[in-house]
């Protein structure tokens, strides 16, 4: 960033620069603009030498394309919905906005909160009953959202707030709100700005659908600004109880442990397929026992604790990896959505829980020795 750029940037308090500041010419934003920020974005792109080589033993060769982690579990909130709210939260705040509102499976309502609350606006946030991971309902209620259970899926949830949005005149705060989206395409720039240029395929989980697009609308602007040529092959992945879109139909009743991705109607739908189709990738989908195998692995090989949702791009790059079909060579990305410790009931249901012996030595040591090492 210049020094230019950063006397044009009103609310940097110290720190980072947000992905407004940093990428402002891209974005819908003046020098007037207000920013919103918890310092988003910035997050880890991490090489993953230890996948590569699993990746390789799979098929028994020491090679494999070389692998990425976008880690987006590193942003403010936990999940790369930041990158959106940051500027849909700032808009709000321009435009004058007396209160926001979302339908959320977990992350969406973590980050508006915490966004609503740096802007002292009213947040108000409709989730599925039981629905959600813990420790995303513990950020939203601690930032101050007012939470809204409904006995129904995160689609019943959304056309209610749809509704709401219209009828008492707060702003949308889901990725329908195009703001959203443009803050997201950040993930791309980031990825590009790293690596130099675009990587071959780019790996991502497909939840409503926000996300796929914001990743091509990003590529796009891109390409148009003349910073790469060549785009990614995207590569959508849904989970097998939840995969509208593999499907071409709704789902009424979404199932999947991947709580974030448990959409039957994604609101993106029609821009998911058109970056399907343009960038030459795919949308499948990946069982939930692939999602948790995938969701260890990364942990344990790697040290990067994603949580189960964010492991379907992985679960799909070991899918396409092992088909063979599109061949996969150069750079591959996937993008890690969310961070692991937001629902950490699922880990301990899928790990080794910790032994119990007595509090001394011998009892440690022989456990130790038990053990391999
Ligand atoms: C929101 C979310 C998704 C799905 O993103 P969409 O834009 O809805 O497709 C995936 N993983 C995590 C962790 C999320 O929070």
């Amino acid at each position: 960033m210049s020094s230019v750029d950063a006397k044009l940037s009103p609310a940097r308090d110290g720190g980072k620069p947000s992905i407004i500041e940093r990428y402002r010419r891209y974005l819908p934003v003046t020098e007037k603009t207000c920013i919103i920020s918890l310092q988003e974005g910035d997050t880890p792109l991490i090489r993953a030498r230890n996948l590569e080589r699993y990746l390789g033993s799979l098929k028994g060769t020491l090679s494999s394309p070389e692998v990425y982690l976008k880690y987006e579990g590193a942003n403010p909130t936990g999940s790369f919905k930041d990158r959106g709210m940051t500027m849909a939260i700032t808009k709000a705040v321009e435009e004058g906005t007396t209160g926001v509102i979302c339908a959320s499976t977990g992350n969406t309502s973590a980050s508006a909160a915490a966004y609503a609350a740096r802007a002292s606006i009213p947040c108000f946030v409709v989730i599925p009953q039981g629905k959600i991971a813990m420790g995303k309902l513990a950020q939203a209620v601690m930032h101050g959202a007012r939470v809204i259970a409904v006995r129904g899926n995160f689609d019943q949830a959304l056309t209610i707030v749809r509704e709401a949005a219209e009828r008492l005149g707060l702003t949308l705060v889901n990725s329908l709100n195009p703001y959203r989206i443009d803050g997201q395409m950040s993930v791309a720039w980031e990825v590009v700005d790293a690596l130099g240029a675009a990587p071959e395929f780019h790996f991502l989980p497909v939840g409503n659908a926000g996300n796929i697009t914001a990743h091509w609308r990003g590529y796009n602007a891109y390409r148009s600004a003349g910073k790469i040529q060549a785009r990614p092959r995207l590569m959508g992945f849904q989970a097998a109880g939840s995969a509208p879109i593999v499907l071409g139909h709704r789902v009424e009743d979404p199932q999947t442990i991947a709580t974030a991705i448990r959409i039957g109607n994604p609101a993106s739908w029609q821009s998911a397929v058109a970056a399907r189709d343009e960038s030459g990738g795919i949308i499948d989908k990946v069982t939930d026992d692939q999602i948790v195998e995938a969701y260890r692995l990364i942990a344990s090989l790697e040290g990067v604790f994603a949580e189960p949702a964010s492991a379907a791009s992985v679960a799909g790059l070991i899918q396409t990896w092992l088909c063979g079909e599109p061949k996969l060579e150069g750079r591959i990305v996937c993008t890690l959505t969310g961070h692991g410790l937001k629902d950490p009931e699922r880990a301990i249901a899928s790990a080794v829980v910790p032994t119990e012996v007595d509090a001394d030595f011998a009892a440690v040591a022989r456990e130790i020795e038990n053990r391999e090492r």
